[in-house]
């Protein structure tokens, strides 16, 4: 065992040394738009962050397993001069209200043209993330939507699932080591867990719909 802390309070808890690729990841990192709230291309405005359908639920089935989660985002709308860099940390302010809080925030404000570390598909984020929870890359498991989020985990020797949204490309899907509809479905399969149980109905509305914010049809009965 060795331990670390989740960078909420300074607690310590163990945390077991994955034993193969099928043990649980150390620490899963999401990419933001696209992938926990509904895209909003450049968005500047907290009043338009979504988050996914099955977002809260992904993200409470990892804190209840004790695995720290976090985001890495690239906002190159700051360096185009489309969000103001203190609205792109209201809106992560607005993600952190609704799904968080998130052990670690990595976000890369550069251009595609700037030559950074830390744009995905470049491995920077990923590795600093890890390196700021105290986990090794390779126990760290990246959840995004498009094949940039998959490459950078790959260059940090991260796993990776993709969970395409409808403007996801198909060649990016073909080439995704693993596929998973939802956020559910993909920390499910990162838990090493089966799909749906058997009478239990998949999440409507896949991945990349926004949670409409009602109580889950399922436990609050019939809502019509
Ligand atoms: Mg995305
Ligand atoms: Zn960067």
């Amino acid at each position: 065992m060795r331990t670390f802390s989740h960078g909420l309070g300074g607690d310590i808890f163990p945390v077991p040394i994955p034993t193969g690729t099928t043990a649980p990841p150390a620490a899963v990192l999401f990419d933001r738009d696209g992938t926990l709230v509904v895209d909003v291309p450049y968005n500047a405005d907290p009043e338009q962050v979504r988050p996914v359908a099955t977002a809260r639920a992904a993200l409470d089935l990892l804190r209840g397993a004790g695995i720290p989660v976090g985001v890495v985002t690239n906002q190159s709308g700051i360096a185009r001069g489309l969000i103001p860099p203190a609205a792109a940390l209201a809106v992560n302010a607005r993600v952190n209200a609704l799904l968080g809080p998130f052990a670690v925030w990595c976000m890369c404000p550069h251009g595609p043209d700037d030559g950074c570390a830390c744009r995905k598909p470049r491995p920077g984020m990923v590795l600093e993330a890890a390196e700021r929870l105290g986990v090794d890359p390779r126990d760290v498991a990246v959840v995004g939507d498009i094949g940039a989020d998959l490459a950078a985990a790959e260059a940090a020797g991260a796993r990776s699932v993709l969970v395409p949204t409808p403007v996801t490309r198909a060649e990016e899907v073909r080439a995704a080591p693993v596929v998973r509809p939802d956020l559910l479905a993909a920390v499910r399969y990162l838990l090493g867990r089966p799909g749906p149980a058997v009478g239990e109905p998949a999440p409507a509305g896949g991945g990349w719909s926004a949670d409409p914010g009602r109580p889950d049809p399922a436990t609050a009965g019939p809502a019509r």
